[in-house]
């Protein structure tokens, strides 16, 4: 299942991803045993810290499942078994020969000719290419498998994409770069192949003949809450759209691929980007958040001391993509994602064409909803006839739920699939660069627009609302209807 004697060292050891995912995502591994006892994790960042006081970082954050207790009471010490830190700086050699050391006693204790190293950098963008370099100059084994996994950002728009593109390519190959995007991670984004294509009535009717629009929405229920002025540079487009949920409506669009070997899958993704129209600037909902109005008291963005006065950073925005091909010819893509909002989830919305009236006077349209989170779900509303003697339809649903469907079932962590997809060399859920050219290629043109002279005022929505006051309205323009006829009830409670 996995590799014997490898090393991970993550850069960043000491930050915020490193201790909340990383290395939880490690020891998710480890704990459903997936991670080799022969593995040794290296922490690396330039602050002064012992193995304790890491270990004190991460150990809150871990996921210690009392099943994984019953089974080994000593889980988390022999997890940390593994762990050790070095401390170094980023951009010069000392730190890096003094890693070297340690993975050079590690070789020689192990008795390897070569080594299979999987470094990931957990650390901002402006270090990324100094850290890099140094790897491959002082680390890489050019005998052994060296991969390397990138975080978001890639860059900022287009231009700086291929810059950072073209300084990464000489160190490290395509073969060795894993760009992550997490959400190629979710159990229920991964999903999305296997659904399409293994129920033979979806995937008929997955075109422009059956489906009237489909909807991508992302919703958090806070705001920047004291980080704002990182989030000021970045919008809410290319903190979720132009990466997480682009990545969900390629998967949603484009045509089988030949197998589920990677490069397969990637190449279709790549032509139904190729295939997207460029994004309407008029047709645009876009909004920043103001004081919540129902007395919770909540802040506006502006309120955010972190964030410059005045400023016009879109923390909500609505967007409709066209795909020019024979099968999605005229369909609305609707992808809206926006923060400080009523609830957090993230889900896609499938809505089918009015069924033609005749024997039917008002029955509503079938509805496919895939929940990615909370809760993961993939749900069908459903028409029939509402049972007893009366001919009346009631809007009803065919309901997959994992948590009622599937008993004793583990969801892993998206973080947990993406180091066990690296470590096995798997580049299925990673993004590829001809992919991440094509998608900065599409929202430029938009970002530029709305970060120029002539910046559109984002429209001002209350803090714990759904969004601007116009979402309603243009969710109806491009087909999306809601089920307002009153038949349709979730009840909170079923019977089992
Ligand atoms: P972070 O905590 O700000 O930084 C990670 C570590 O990098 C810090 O502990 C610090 O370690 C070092 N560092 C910070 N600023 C630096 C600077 N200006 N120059 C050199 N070193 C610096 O970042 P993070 O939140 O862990 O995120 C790491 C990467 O993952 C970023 O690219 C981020 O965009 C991406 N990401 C993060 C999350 C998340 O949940 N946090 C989610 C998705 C993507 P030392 O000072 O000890 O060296
Ligand atoms: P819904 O909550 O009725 O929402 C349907 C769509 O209409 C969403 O896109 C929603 O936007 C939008 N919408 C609703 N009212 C709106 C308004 N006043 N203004 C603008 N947009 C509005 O979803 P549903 O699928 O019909 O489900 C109803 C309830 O049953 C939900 O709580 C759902 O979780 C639950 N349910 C659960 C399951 C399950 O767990 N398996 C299955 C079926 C139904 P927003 O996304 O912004 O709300």
């Amino acid at each position: 299942e996995f590799k014997e004697n490898t090393v991970i060292v993550i850069f960043g050891a000491s930050g915020d991803l490193a201790k909340k995912k990383t290395f939880p995502a490690l020891f998710g591994l480890f704990r459903e045993g997936y991670l080799s006892s022969t593995t040794k994790i290296i922490g690396y960042a330039r602050s002064k810290l012992t193995d304790a006081k890491l270990r004190a970082n991460i150990e809150p954050h871990l996921n210690i499942t009392k099943e994984s207790l019953a089974r080994n009471p000593n889980i988390v010490n022999d997890f940390f078994q593994l762990v050790k830190y070095v401390s170094g700086p980023y951009d010069t050699e000392e730190g890096f020969l003094q890693l070297k050391e340690e993975i050079d006693t590690f070789k020689i204790k192990r008795n390897l000719n070569n080594l299979n190293q999987l470094f990931y950098l957990a650390l901002p963008p402006d270090v990324f290419l100094t850290v890099a370099k140094n790897i491959k100059h002082l680390i890489y084994d050019p005998h052994g498998i060296n991969r390397i996994i990138v975080e978001k950002p890639f860059g900022k728009d287009l231009e700086s994409a291929r810059e950072l593109q073209k300084n990464l390519a000489p160190l490290f190959n395509e073969r060795e770069l894993y760009r992550i995007d997490h959400y190629l991670g979710k159990e229920l984004v991964k999903n999305i192949l296997q659904l399409r294509f293994s129920n033979t009535f979806l995937n008929a009717s997955w075109n422009k003949e059956n489906i009237q629009s489909i909807q991508i929405s992302f919703k958090e229920p806070f705001g920047t809450e004291g980080r704002g002025g990182y989030f000021d540079s970045i919008g809410i487009i290319r903190d979720v759209m132009q990466n997480h949920l682009l990545q969900i409506l390629t998967l949603l669009t484009m045509e089988r691929p030949i197998s589920f070997d990677p490069e397969a899958v990637r190449d279709e993704k790549v032509k139904i980007l190729k295939e997207l129209a460029t994004i309407n600037q008029k047709d645009i909902l876009i909004g920043q958040y103001g004081k919540s109005t129902d007395g919770t008291d909540k802040p506006s963005y502006l309120d955010d001391e972190t964030v410059p006065k005045g400023s016009k950073c879109i923390t909500y925005a609505a967007l409709t993509f066209k795909i020019r091909n024979e099968r999605w010819d005229g369909v609305p893509i609707i992808m809206r994602a926006g923060k400080a909002l009523n609830e957090g989830k993230v889900e896609i919305r499938i809505q089918y064409k009015p069924v033609p009236s005749g024997i039917f006077s008002d029955v509503e349209r079938n509805e496919l909803v895939i929940r990615v989170q909370p809760d993961a779900a993939v749900y069908m509303k459903f028409n029939a006839k509402k049972p007893g003697l009366s001919n009346d339809m009631q809007l009803t649903d065919l309901d997959l739920t994992y948590s009622n469907r599937f008993k004793d079932f583990w969801i892993p962590e998206a973080y947990e699939v993406l180091i066990r997809d690296a470590l096995l060399g798997d580049h299925s859920h990673f993004v590829r660069d001809d992919e991440l050219d094509v998608s900065w290629g599409l929202f430029t043109p938009l970002l530029e627009y709305l970060e120029g002279p002539n910046a559109p005022q984002p429209e001002i929505y209350p803090y714990g609302s759904r969004g601007p006051a116009g979402l309603r309205a243009y969710l109806e323009n491009h087909d999306f209807v809601f089920h307002t006829k009153g038949s349709y009830n979730w009840p909170v409670t079923r019977p089992d």
